[in-house]
């Protein structure tokens, strides 16, 4: 990581001792750092005023016991949290992460990253983030939902549609919601719609929610390329992850006349010339909960699978990361970049490593970073808790127009931000110096 101005280098500083060994939050506090030298030699009211020294600090950060009870009839022991960091702008919001690889820097670092990506797009909602090393892969359902239902059990006394309101990450998807809806309603009863977002459709929910996190990093993409005067119409992608973010990125690429012809998940990846076969991937990955070499059986002839492996080896146009951060390193970016790609945008939170990020850029690759690329997820969650204030629900088709319309306008948000303040062309930039201002304003009001 390089030199940050001199004035941030004491932030940085105090972040580093603070918080010993959280690495994962380190990263993300040095990358939004890193592209604020020039907005605090032009506003100097926000190093006197200590604001980004009291935005690296949680407002707010909760940890809890989860105990449960599993089918062998075994009690069994996990850890929640639920870091609250920042309520400028609104309650706070973001997802809850359930992966045997969470702690509490895995959630500072995605809290952080949610307070800008939140105040990106405009909405009125804070920074949160929470989860649990709860490994969902090959629990039953009835496993998982006594471990909802004893995380909520905890959780509700934190949370409400005007303090906190939690949504999915990886490992929770809708079933997970439905079950910590139920139990934060039986405990509290109260049909309190906007305590979570991500809900099923027949109780609260929102149309586009599922979809809307990939079709909005396909969205944001949609915008670089109509920047350079093209479009996604014969572009060859690939996309990492097989989960919710990767399923509906290759089905809005697919739409918009492109060829998602790789995915990927733990155990190796897919490649799949004639484009992969939706339907088929989401019945192994949704329906049968499997593995990707099982999309590769079922399919024969014509895609192949790679047990392991880099799914950044096959050649692309467009690259999308979807599956997890530090998934895209240095030498990934290298061949990414030497194949011909031109643009990589980030579907998941921080999957590309700062190595990677600096070797894109050095080669000239257009890099979209996840809290503008990936910010369609939360900017649905915030049209959700519209429609449950309003208890109103709107069609399909109206919320993905504004979903659009959102995604456009942080796309601009970013290439105007980026050229006010000298670097022009930087979506980094762009995006973190427009996330902050409007955060950081919101705090000194
Ligand atoms: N987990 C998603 C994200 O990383 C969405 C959070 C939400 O909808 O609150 O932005």
């Amino acid at each position: 990581m390089g030199q940050l101005d001199e004035k941030l280098h004491p932030v940085y500083a105090e972040v580093l001792a603070r918080n010993p060994g959280e690495t994962e939050f380190h990263q993300s506090v040095h990358e939004v750092l890193d592209s604020l030298g020039p907005v605090v030699t032009k506003h100097p009211e926000y190093t006197d005023s200590a604001v980004i020294r009291r935005l690296c600090e949680p407002e707010r950060q909760i940890i809890f016991r989860v105990p449960w009870v599993d089918d062998a009839g075994n009690v069994q022991i996990n850890r929640g949290f639920r870091v609250e960091f920042n309520s400028a702008l609104g309650p706070y919001k973001g997802g809850l992460r359930f992966h045997p690889s969470v702690y509490l820097g895995i959630v500072k670092f995605l809290g952080f990253e949610q307070i800008f990506k939140n105040s990106l797009t405009g909405m009125p909602i804070g920074g949160g983030k929470g989860g649990s090393d709860f490994d969902p892969k090959g629990r039953s359902a009835g496993e998982v939902m006594r471990f909802c239902q004893a995380f909520m059990t905890e959780l509700y006394r934190h949370i409400g549609e005007y303090t906190d309101v939690p949504a999915g990450d990886i490992g929770v998807g809708g079933r997970e919601v439905g079950y910590l809806f139920g139990q934060y309603k039986r405990i509290t009863n109260r049909y309190e719609s906007g305590v979570l977002t991500g809900k099923g459709l027949t109780w609260g929910g929102s149309q586009v929610r599922t979809e809307a996190t990939g079709y909005g990093t396909v969205f944001f993409t949609q915008e670089v390329l109509r920047a350079r005067g093209a479009s996604f119409d014969g572009k060859r992608v690939v996309v990492s992850g097989s989960g919710n973010v990767a399923t509906y990125a290759i089905e809005k690429v697919h739409q918009l006349g492109g060829t998602v012809v790789a995915c990927s998940d733990s155990s190796g990846f897919v490649v799949d010339e004639s484009g992969i076969d939706l339907a088929l991937l989401k019945e192994v990955k949704e329906v049968r909960r499997g593995r990707l070499a099982d999309y590769a059986e079922l399919r024969g002839a014509g895609a192949s699978h790679t047990e392991r492996g880099r799914v950044w080896e096959v050649p692309c146009d467009i690259a999308l990361p979807c599956a997890t951060q530090n998934e895209l390193e240095e030498q990934d970016a290298v061949v990414l970049a030497r194949n011909g790609c031109t643009i990589v945008a980030e579907g998941a939170n921080m999957p590309c490593t700062p190595e990677a990020v600096r070797a894109l850029t050095e080669a000239g690759v257009t890099f979209a970073p996840g809290k503008a690329a990936n910010a369609g997820g939360v900017a649905t969650s915030a049209l959700e808790m519209q429609q449950n204030a309003s208890r109103d629900s709107w069609t399909f088709e109206h919320t993905e127009e504004r979903l659009a319309e959102i995604m456009r306008g942080i796309h601009d948000r970013c290439l105007t931000t980026a050229d006010e303040y000298g670097s022009p062309g930087s979506y980094v930039a762009g995006a973190n110096i427009a996330g902050f201002i409007r955060v950081a304003d919101a705090m000194l009001a």
